[in-house]
Order: C-alpha cells, then structure tokens, then sequence
C-alpha cells in the first residue's frame, strides 16, 4: 500500500505464522513492524515460535508473560533474549489477566526489563471476549502504570490502545512522564470501508483534542494497526494511515508518529 510516509513502523500487530504474516502485507503499509503473539489470552501467552520469522529481519518481537507464572516466565524469556536479537519488549495483559499495573507481580517484569533493557507493553481499555464483545474493567486503566513510570525512569512504558475510552487518565500521563507512550491501535473496529472512515474521524478527533490540551503528547503517541488475521475487522489495517492524516499537526509531526515516537519508545532505530 502506498502513502505519504517514507519510513513507517507498525508498533502493534499480531502474527503466528508467514500465512499469516502474507495476510497482512496485502493491506499493510509499514515497512517494519512490531509484532505481539496471538489472540486469545491462551495463545498470546503461549511462547513464541520466532524461529518462523527469523528470516524477515524487519519484524521485531513483543514478547508476553503470563502473570500466573512470572518466575518461570521470566526464565524463558532471558533464554529467548539471547537467541533472538530482535526482542524489544514485554506485553502485560491487564484487563486479560486480572491484575492492575501496580501489582507486585507487574514489578517484577519490571525489574527485569530495566535490567534488559526492554521496554514493557500493556494492554489498556477494552477488553475483547471469545464472541467479540467488548466490555471494560477496571484493571486495564492505564493510570495504575503512573507508580511504575514514576518509580522506573530508565523504563519506557506503552500503554496501548490510548487506553479507550478513558482518555484523560491517558493523555495525562503520556503529557507528565517522559517514559509513558501510547499507540492508537485496535481502536478501529468497523467491519466495512464506510464504518471504518467513520470510526477513524472519532479516533482522531479525540488525539486531535488531547493534543490541544496536552501538546507534548504528539512526541508520544504511535502509529499501530492491532492487525489479526482471523478477525473480519481487523484483517484489512488499510484505512489506519489515514488517522495520521487526519490529525492537525505538521508533516514531520506526522513522522514522529509513524516512526521517530516508536524508535523513541523501543530505544531502536529501526
Ligand atoms: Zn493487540
């Protein structure tokens, strides 16, 4: 897909397999892309079979850990990390997995990935269940992050899917913390190209607001599609590029947001 972006970083997209990953090129225009394993709870949690990317060096790897088992959980990924060059990050699943950002079992990830310097992905807002439905739960609001961001200033946090609908707390923290980030991806669900225009103009109306309130926040929000392959909704991520066009910043703004921000909050030039 073309546009009018010369370098762009998907920072949030979900593949298991080069089928898969073939799915999402028909409609992607990113050049590189952050991939996080899985979509339900049981696979995103699963380990990672990097061996079937390790060809396609432009994809850079998310990996998750299971709250019910952070010790062991840990240990896998200290091994991944020295096989794999291309891990940059651990995924939390709040909201998935019932624990707030503050818990002690959040800090320990933490630790790690200040000692590996990693940063650390959450899942903030909706939640999704088995039929597709949405619901929200307190546990995935990302203002529980503010005690780890305040706490782990070498650690950069992202705090994923502008944390919707709860904006405010978001923005917020993005505005006040160096190492807070956000990215607006997953927040489209429209199942035709007409619901999707619609849903994107409510997306970046709302950025477009927070950006009057909070101007810095445009050096922290990034451009990601949340692409699954076996979702109707999001398996066509053709119309997210769009939202970056819609918003009311300057061109190189819009650079930052499909690159420079996601470099930033991965410590990598891509
Ligand atoms: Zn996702």
């Amino acid at each position: 897909m073309k546009s009018n972006y010369k370098k762009i970083v998907d920072c949030h997209m979900h593949v298991l397999t080069n089928e898969e990953f073939n799915i999402y090129m028909k409609t992607a225009c990113a050049d590189k892309y952050i991939n996080i394993r899985g979509l339900y709870i049981d696979e995103m949690l699963d380990p990672y079979d990097f061996e079937e990317f390790i060809s396609n060096d432009r994809m850079y790897f998310i990996d998750s850990v299971d709250l019910n088992d952070v010790e062991n959980e840990l240990i896998k990924i200290e091994c991944d990390l020295k096989k794999y060059k291309r891990i940059i990050g651990i995924k939390i699943y709040l909201g998935y997995q019932k624990y707030f950002a503050n818990d002690e079992r959040i800090y320990k990830v933490v630790e790690f990935a200040n000692k590996h310097n990693l940063s650390v992905t959450f899942h903030c807002g909706e939640i999704y269940d088995d039929d597709g439905k949405s619901s929200y739960l307190e546990y995935s609001d990302a203002k529980y992050i503010e005690e780890l961001a305040k706490k782990y200033k070498n650690v950069n946090f992202i705090a994923s899917h502008i944390n919707w609908p709860n904006f405010e707390s978001l923005f917020y923290m993005c505005s006040k913390y160096d190492n807070v980030y956000t990215c607006f991806s997953g927040c489209n669900d429209g199942e035709n190209k007409a619901q999707r225009d619609k849903q994107n103009k409510v997306i970046s109306e709302v950025i477009n607001k927070y950006i009057l309130k909070y101007p810095n926040v445009k050096k922290k929000i990034m451009y990601g599609t949340d692409f699954f392959a076996i979702s109707d909704e999001y398996n066509d991520v053709s119309s997210y590029i769009e939202i970056v066009d819609m918003l009311n910043i300057s061109k190189s703004e819009k650079d930052d947001i499909v690159y420079n921000n996601v470099c930033r909050a991965y410590n990598i030039k891509f």
